[in-house]
Parts: structure tokens; sequence; C-alpha cells
């Protein structure tokens, strides 16, 4: 994969050749397949969160360049939609392929762009080729359903492409998520106005420009770029938009709850989490370290499924907690393009202040800081963050409860299972859960009592893509993944045909 065959200074060329693309002028939208420019004019411009350096103007699209690209889906829907579904899937492989051709480009613009790291980048971009494929092969049965036959009439069920969607994203791996929205929705049969993240617009542009270069009909996959409370507001109430398809923050998916009622907007949200990992003291503690380490460290701890409370048996608390403190220092922060590096900086200062500003407040509240290692050569100007520990918390700090988004790890001691499952869903969210013991039985309980729409046992977060992904309470709203997906961007029609054996009843003679 991309990171370790390319060495830093490889990364910092092709980085470069895509940064120079993009300052070259102001990123377009891209609508019924044309790049253009917003009806207002305006754009915004985008900042580098390794040393804030000016990266790039973007268009700032409004509720006319929304209407402009939800009315070129609206007109590519039919032909779309009834293109047959091996057509489809020929496709949407095709736009795999020329991912993966340019896997590396994207992923050194990803880390720019975001300052996730080449380590977790290069991955990612491989995945979102993967998305594509996985859906592709289910292009061809999506309109399949079920076969309900009684006595007198054969029930069968079939499934129709909702219509134009609208797809909002977040600025966290942007690239990947963008991908497991987008690959289903085309593979139903749905076109898409994407309006990603204006913190991360680049590796968006990259998709759309991919699908098309690969053969996706023009108006199938639109983009436009611009703010939430503009262009995602305008998306969400568009009566041409039939569904929404949300990743990002809890209090922006209940804001478009309310902007889609008056359209009555199909709605999908996967939203935050303040995901429990539990650690009891039968479970292989070497293991369960490595998981700890690996669900808050990796990806900047920006990740929706990271294990940012860890919730340690009393009798092994202190030893769990120095075994993740030893292995937190040694984890190195630099350069997101240097492939040795694991944190890099954070998205933009205001991410920044907001993730920093939780180690005042676990002071405040009684908590133990332990710090990682910062990057003594950080560049000046960027968004950079040592990662942090903080233990002898308990579940009512502000640490335990809200969702910080970084690289940084609450830790609280319980003593026994029932004590760990009340802490475990003391929260506002339920993403996922993860738990580490030695004893089956104590696994299934704890699985079963978890209030979460995933739970991994003595595993870390190992994505299957067939399997149900999403959350509970205020961390989601459905599940996508597999056939889940389909079920979202798909409506599922009855068709009960009789055998001419029933009775009809006869009123009025
Ligand atoms: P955010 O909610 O601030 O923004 C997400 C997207 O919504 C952006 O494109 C933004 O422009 C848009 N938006 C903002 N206001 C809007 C409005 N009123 N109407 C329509 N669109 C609007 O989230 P973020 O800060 O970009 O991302 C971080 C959040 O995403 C975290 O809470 C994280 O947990 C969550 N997340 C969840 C998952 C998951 O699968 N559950 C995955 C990744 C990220």
């Amino acid at each position: 994969m991309a990171a370790q065959t390319h060495t830093f200074e490889e990364n910092l060329a092709a980085a470069q050749a895509q940064l120079d693309r993009f300052a070259a002028e102001p990123l377009p939208h891209l609508i019924a397949g044309e790049r253009v420019s917003s009806t207002s004019g305006e754009s915004f411009a985008n900042h580098s969160p390794i040393d804030g350096a000016f990266l790039g103007d973007i268009c700032a699209g409004d509720t006319d360049d929304i209407d402009r690209a939800a009315t070129a889906a609206a007109d590519a829907f039919g032909e779309w939609s009834s293109t047959p579904g091996t057509e489809r899937k020929r496709i949407l492989h095709a736009v795999a392929d020329l991912i993966e051709e340019r896997a590396h480009d994207i992923a050194v613009t990803e880390c720019v762009d975001t300052g996730q790291t080449m380590r977790f980048m290069s991955a990612a971009a491989v995945r979102g080729a993967a998305n594509f494929r996985f859906f592709a092969d289910r292009a061809p049965d999506a309109a399949n359903g079920q076969s309900l036959p009684t006595d007198t009439h054969i029930n069968y069920t079939t499934r129709n492409p909702i219509g134009p969607v609208g797809v909002i994203t977040p600025w966290n791996t942007p690239f990947m998520l963008s991908t497991w929205k987008i690959a289903p929705a085309l593979a139903a049969g749905c076109t898409v106005v994407h309006k990603p993240a204006e913190w991360s617009p680049f590796t968006a542009q990259m998709l759309a420009e991919t699908a098309h270069e690969a053969g996706l009909p023009a108006g199938v996959l639109n983009v436009v770029h611009g703010m939430g409370e503009t262009a995602g507001k305008s998306l969400t109430e568009h009566r041409a938009i039939k569904a929404v398809a949300f990743v990002g923050e809890s209090a922006t998916g209940s804001m478009i709850q309310a902007q889609g009622a008056p359209t009555l907007k199909r709605l999908h949200f996967e939203l935050g989490g303040k995901n429990p990992v539990i650690v009891f003291d039968d479970a292989d503690l070497d293991r369960a370290a490595d998981a700890v380490v690996f669900m808050i460290y990796s990806l900047n701890g920006e990740r929706c499924t990271s294990s940012s409370r860890a919730l340690i048996q009393a009798s092994v608390y202190d030893e769990v907690v120095e075994r993740v403190a030893t292995k937190m220092k040694n984890v190195p922060v630099g350069h997101p393009l240097d492939p040795t590096s694991i944190v890099g900086p954070l998205i933009h200062p205001r991410h920044h202040e907001k993730v920093c500003s939780y180690r005042d407040l676990a002071q405040a509240d009684g908590a133990t800081v332990i710090e990682g290692t910062p990057w003594d050569d950080a560049p000046d100007g960027g968004s950079w963050v040592t990662p942090m520990l903080f233990s002898d918390a308990t579940n009512d700090m502000r640490i335990a409860r809200e969702e910080i988004f970084g690289p940084v790890l609450t830790a609280i001691p319980f003593d026994d299972e029932a004590d760990a499952v009340q802490i475990a869903n003391d929260t506002d969210y339920g993403l996922a859960g993860y738990l580490w013991t030695g004893d089956v039985g104590r696994a299934h309980r704890v699985a079963n009592a978890l209030d979460a729409g995933m739970i991994w046992v003595n595993s870390q977060n190992v994505r299957h893509l067939p399997t149900p992904f999403g959350g509970t309470k205020a961390s989601g709203i459905g599940r996508d993944g597999g056939d889940w997906s389909f079920d979202f961007y798909m409506e599922t029609k009855n068709i009960s045909v009789a055998l001419d054996t029933h009775t009809i009843p006869k009123l009025g003679g």
C-alpha cells in the first residue's frame, strides 16, 4: 500500500503537485458533469493544518448552486435508475480501478488537507476503492426482494431507487467516508448531490472527477462545496432531494432533522460517539493495551468509533494505565506525509482549541493528565497536538461525557461487571463498544447489555463491509453496510397477484 512504498520526499513531491493544481483556480463545483463557479461568485479560503499556509480558494455554494445540482441530479435520475444493474456494476468497478490507480495522489492530498497521517490515509484511499467494488458487485441484485406467498395470492417485493439523494460528509477521513455513502447510492440507481465538509474539500473533488473519467454519466454525481449553514442546509431542504445521508455531529443531525421535516426527507444519520472500551482483569492485557492505544491514537483520534473512554477493572487499573501510557509516549507525532508519523496536526485551529481545552478541564475536575511526546520540529502556524491520557477520571467529568475527537483518552476504574455496564451505558451516545475478557459467558452477557450499535469482543474495530454500521441514541439513526444501505437508498414495493381463487365480497347485489 502507498504509504509504505513511498518515501517522505516522494510523498511531499506528490502532494505539492496536487496542491499546485488546487491553487491554480478556485475549486469549482461539479454540476451536470461541468466544473462551474458559484452563481454568487463567492469563495472561501482553505488553509493547511500543517503550518496554516493558504492552500487555495473554494467556491462557496448557496441555494442557487444547490438548486442547479439538484436539478441536474433529477434530470439524470431517469436514465441512471433504468441503466441495467450489470452496467452500473461495470461503471462502478471502473471507478474503483481509477481510484486504485490514483490512490497515492488521493492519500497525500487527504494528508495535507486534513492533517491525518499517510500511515492511515494510504489504506483509507484503497478502502474507498473497495467500497465501490463491494457495492458494484451488489448492483445487479439491488432491486431483488422477497417472495411472500399465501394460498390465494403471490406476494413479492421489489426495490426501486428512491430518487436523487443528498450526501453530507465531515472532515475526518473524508474520501473514504464519501465513498461509503456515495457508492451504495449509485449502485442502487440513485443520483447524488454531495456537499463535502468545508474544511476538507479537495478529495471530494478528486472522487467526483475520477468517477466521471471512469465513465459515470454527467449529472449522476454532483458536488457543491460550501458551508453547512448555506449549501448544506439548502440541500436538506430541496424538494427534488428524496433522502439525505449525513455523517457528522449529533447537534448538526438535529438541525438537519428539522430542516428536512417540511419536505418529509428520509434521513440516515451517523453521528458522534463516546465509545467505551471495557478491560476486565481476566483479559489478555497485552492485546487489550495495544487495541486501546490503536483505537484512540490512530487517525488523530478524529474517529467516530474511537474508544475514547477506557473502563478498566480496579484490580488491574494501575497496570493497564501504565502500559497504555508507556505506549502513548512512544506514539510518534510528525509531518502527515512522513511514513513514520502516527499523529499529525488536527484539522483546524478551532478544533485544535477545542481538543486542547480538555487538558485544563481534566485538571480542574481532578483527573491526572499524562502527556505524550510532542514533535519538536512542528512548523509554526499548524494545529499540532500531543497525545494525552486522562487517568483517575470519573464518568461524570466532562472529559468522560463529551466527544473530544482528538488523540485523548479518558481512563475510568470500575469494580465489577454490573458497574462496568452501568458506566459504559451512562452516556448520551451509543455508536460502538469494545470489551476485553477471557470469560466467554461474560463476553456475551456484556455485549448484550451494552447499548450501542456495534460491539467488538477482544478486538479493535475490524470492519467487515456486509455487516451493519451505525449507532443508538445520539450516535445515529439507521444502519448502513451490506443490504442495509440499499434499504435506505431504495423504496420497497409489495406486488400482490391473486390466483383467482379467493372470495371477493359482493356488495350491492
Ligand atoms: P459537522 O456536523 O460539523 O459537519 C458535517 C457536515 O455537515 C459538513 O459538511 C458541514 O458543512 C455540514 N453541515 C453543518 N451544518 C449543517 C446544516 N445546518 N445543514 C446541513 N449540513 C450542515 O461535523 P464535523 O465536525 O465535520 O465532523 C465531526 C463529527 O462527525 C464528529 O461528531 C464525529 O463523531 C462524526 N462522525 C461520525 C461518524 C459515524 O459513522 N458515526 C463517522 C465520522 C464522523
